[in-house]
């Protein structure tokens, strides 16, 4: 367990009871709030279209807004929770909260941030110790202790590119289930990736070549008088980073990721970095053990420490500090931060107004000290129960499950069970919260309050080195609706804002609970078992536990699959790739079957009630098509087909028509457009 551990709050266990008692009372079965029928279209059959006769009203009568392409239920969820963060951190600004309060670190974080004319009138000011240190670099030596501060947390599992030349992120090893390692990460390039550099198109060209301009335009604006000449060594400097970075194509193979160093070993596998004053000064001067993910870029980047030119090196420390402060710097230089990254690069003309990108950056610092403020307000202990209960029946589905598959061996049936047991399926937020009580969180200090909070991060983040690898850190904020899995450790998390209307309603029917998040935990849950998981065993090793027999026999299995989704043709000239979305929807399959079989057993033997005129077997599958429901642009429609690797939702939705359930609920009968006959049905789970 973590020191410094928040005590809960006595009072917590009596408002559960009192939670459950006021359920009990308002949970009137015609209430129940996530059963809408009027978004329903019931004169379509069911057989012919699931997916209209579940969402016919919504569609007719919804739209995309403008200058979107898409309008989903996710999308739906993702802007009612960002209104509730917003409003969170501003009401913890408005409030005064006593001083070392989770409310006052928010409300002043967000209020430093917001004040653009105090971080004007301090200009630069706030970095000039850091550009001191730089200017001081004046050989290997030095220049390798600097690298070292730089090395910081900012790694997030799915980047190819940190944003220092390295960049660290703690995890157990891949071999290794009992230590938290530092696994060192490529980093340090200002384009989002390799081939932007290396790549001799025009278009890539021409990119570069504004990239180099925007460097100039950073550095002037901070005083510096050679701009142009610092610019193009930045950019050739970074050319030689790229060329050693290992090919984007790597990052999809994990086994090459796998390479333990042994400190000892550095020097000998990368000279020319000083690699004794580098781990020194990044506070890793004890550590024996790391993973390298991409050695060619350790060994490269530390060559050039040692064969590039000092100075090279400190316009390039210069402007990447300007860059990563961009935002808490004057305004001309976070215009034209946004000019080059946001409109440039990804297409955005509008600057977004502070107050967003505050709640964004203040969101981004204390994570889960908002996450804190979010779970009191929008997710009571009820919530968490009713969820843990439900991911403890989709594991028990899942058990049964596995037990009965046709294609999975005996021994490696043992394995699967084995990995099930293991499994930790944890929902909501954390049970012990970052204690953020030693940091210093101060009016008025917008770039201050940023390289503490960083400072903050980053050595709760080296402390975990030393600490065992459970408890597992959460790899996302509460209060960001989505679900991480993990695969090594074996775990995977659903955040507290991913439980909520219109997926999961604490207070609402239980069966549209199992038929709509369950499903979605159940797919996820899936992916641990698939092909994707296969590599990862109980302890979250690196281990292929299938045989040659078990993924012959289900391939062969997914067979009818492929086939069922490549006859969905939206357009007269394209249609779905059976095999591009093949992995999905199987795992679609299997998040429907198991979060049946969960919501069956939820019962206790007991029958459901009917609710609307629904009953609760009905509701289930409802709740299941409703997830799928999305308004979407031709183009963007277009898109997806080629190159997702999920199938549009209408033909996720139609998945129910695998499921000998659904028939026995729904009756679709011969005839009718979605009805299959039993032995057309794809059985894979
Ligand atoms: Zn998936």
């Amino acid at each position: 367990m973590q020191k410094n551990a928040r005590p809960r709050p006595p009072g917590r266990r009596l408002a559960a009871l009192l939670a459950l008692i006021t359920l009990a009372v308002t949970i009137a079965p015609s209430a129940a709030r996530n059963v809408a029928t009027d978004d329903m279209d019931i004169s379509i059959k069911p057989g012919d279209d699931f997916y209209r006769y579940a969402n016919g009203g919504w569609l007719k009568t919804n739209t995309i807004p403008a200058g979107q392409s898409s309008y989903d239920t996710r999308a739906i969820l993702a802007e009612n929770t960002s209104q509730r963060v917003r409003e969170l951190i501003q009401n913890a600004a408005s409030t005064h909260a006593f001083k070392g309060s989770i409310a006052q670190k928010i409300g002043d974080y967000y209020l430093s941030f917001l004040d653009q004319n105090s971080i004007d009138a301090k200009g630069f000011l706030p970095l000039a110790d850091e550009m001191t240190r730089i200017a001081a670099i004046n050989d290997t030596k030095s220049l390798s202790a600097y690298l070292g501060t730089t090395l910081n947390t900012e790694v997030d599992g799915l980047t190819a590119n940190a944003d220092h030349v390295f960049g660290i992120w703690i995890n157990q090893g891949f071999e290794d289930f009992d230590h938290n390692l530092p696994h060192l990460w490529q980093g340090g390039l200002g384009l989002p990736e390799r081939d932007a550099y290396l790549d001799s198109s025009p278009k890539m060209v021409d990119l570069r070549n504004q990239y180099k301009v925007h460097i100039g335009a950073v550095l002037k604006l901070a005083g510096f008088v050679d701009p142009e000449v610092q610019a193009a060594r930045v950019l050739s400097l970074e050319v030689e980073i790229a060329q050693a970075f290992a090919p984007d194509s790597d990052a999809a193979d994990v086994t090459k990721q796998n390479n333990p160093w042994k400190r000892t070993e550095f020097s000998a596998k990368a000279p020319g970095l000083d690699w004794d004053a580098y781990f020194q000064s990044a506070g890793l001067a004890q550590q024996r053990d790391f993973i390298v993910w991409q050695p060619s870029a350790v060994v490269g980047v530390s060559a050039l420490v040692h064969a590039e030119s000092v100075d090279a090196w400190r316009d390039y420390l210069r402007f990447h500090l300007l860059e990563h402060y961009a935002n808490v710097l004057p305004r001309a230089v976070a215009a034209e931060h946004f000019g080059f990254y946001r409109t440039i690069l990804s297409g955005t003309k509008q600057m977004p107004e502070r107050s967003t990108e505050a709640v964004a950056a203040t969101n981004g610092a204390l994570g889960q000290a908002v996450g804190q403020l979010y779970v009191q307000h929008y997710f009571p202990p009820r919530a968490k129960a009713r969820a843990q209960a439900m991911a403890k029946d989709l594991i028990t589905a899942y058990r049964g499950r596995i037990s009965n598959l046709s294609w999975m061996t005996p021994q490696t049936k043992q394995k699967a069970l084995a990995k099930l047991a293991a499994l930790q399926v944890i929902v909501g937020y954390p049970d012990v919260w970052i204690d953020y009580s030693s940091l210093d969180i101060a009016p008025g200090d917008a770039i201050g309050n940023m390289r503490r909070a960083e400072a903050f991060n980053r050595s709760r983040n080296l402390a975990r080195l030393k600490q065992p690898v459970s408890p597992i850190d959460w790899p996302i904020n509460p209060q960001v609706p989505g679900a991480v899995i993990m695969f090594s450790p074996n775990a995977e998390f659903f955040s507290a804002a991913i439980l909520q209307p219109p997926y999961f309603d604490s207070e609402g029917d239980s069966a549209s609970n199992y038929g709509s998040a369950g499903a979605a935990m159940a797919h996820e849950i899936t992916h641990s078992f698939d092909e994707l998981g296969n590599i990862y065993d109980a302890q979250g090793r690196l281990q292929d536990w299938w045989t040659a027999e078990d993924r012959a026999r289900y391939r062969k299995a997914s067979e009818k699959l492929v086939e069922q989704f490549s006859r969905y043709c939206p357009f007269s000239d394209l249609c779905v790739n059976g095999r591009q979305v093949l992995s999905e929807n199987i795992a679609d399959m299997a998040g429907l079957l198991v979060a049946h079989d969960a919501y069956v057993l939820s019962l206790k033997g007991k029958s459901d009630v009917f609710i609307g005129g629904l009953s609760g077997e009905e509701r289930f599958f409802l709740a299941f098509a409703k997830r799928w429901r999305k308004l979407q642009t031709e183009t963007a429609l277009r898109q997806q087909l080629k190159n997702d690797t999920h199938s549009p939702g209408e033909y996720r939705s139609d998945t129910v028509r695998n499921i000998d359930g659904w028939y026995d609920v729904y009756k679709a009968e011969p005839g009718e457009k979605l009805y299959l006959k039993p032995e057309d049905r794809a059985r894979i789970w």
